[in-house]
């Protein structure tokens, strides 16, 4: 069990794991507060994006140079998935995105994310942000997947359109 917090963020005192809501839980016992760390999973947007024909994989500057994989990033508060999945692909390549089109609801257990994947095709030319150092057109025949949340996406997504796409080896732990 992992917890961000030792501290109470409402009261400053120390969290303590107590049996709280059908799990050990990270909570404060100080009378009157009532925090628990709840740890649920984060929603994440994901995107297979389709340019000029191919899928757009991209190396996050953190990765692995083996490692390319799709467009992910948090949502605004009140912001809808679709919408923040299409800005988040004109912010890290300055694509034009035409469309969100849902693919599924993916675990990514170790990051304790729930990914949220579409489709997004998109027009214009590539133009990396900071986050980013690298990119590769995918022809949809070639096109590979990794054992985590985003790759079975793109796996599903690929399959649906008739393709048969081989694992990649280096996947663990990508996102
Ligand atoms: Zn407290």
């Amino acid at each position: 069990m992992s917890s961000a917090y030792r501290f109470c963020p409402q009261c400053g005192q120390n969290l303590q794991f107590i049996q709280t809501g059908g799990a050990q839980r990270n909570a404060c016992v100080a009378p009157g507060c009532g925090f628990v760390h709840w740890d649920n999973p984060v929603p994440v947007v994901a995107a297979i994006v389709e340019h000029e024909g191919k899928i757009v994989l991209a190396r996050n500057v953190a990765w692995p140079k083996e490692w390319y994989a799709l467009i992910t990033g948090f949502l605004e508060r009140g912001e809808d998935p679709a919408t923040g999945v299409m800005r988040e692909v004109k912010e890290e390549l300055d694509l034009e995105p035409q469309a969100a089109n849902f693919v599924g609801l993916y675990e990514f257990r170790r990051m304790n994310q729930l990914i949220i994947a579409y489709h997004v095709p998109a027009t214009g030319t590539i133009k990396l942000n900071e986050e980013l150092n690298d990119y590769r057109h995918e022809a949809f025949d070639e096109c590979r997947y990794w054992e985590a949340g985003t790759g079975y996406a793109l796996r599903d997504w690929l399959r649906a359109k008739g393709f048969d796409p081989q694992v990649v080896g280096w996947a663990r732990g990508a996102g």
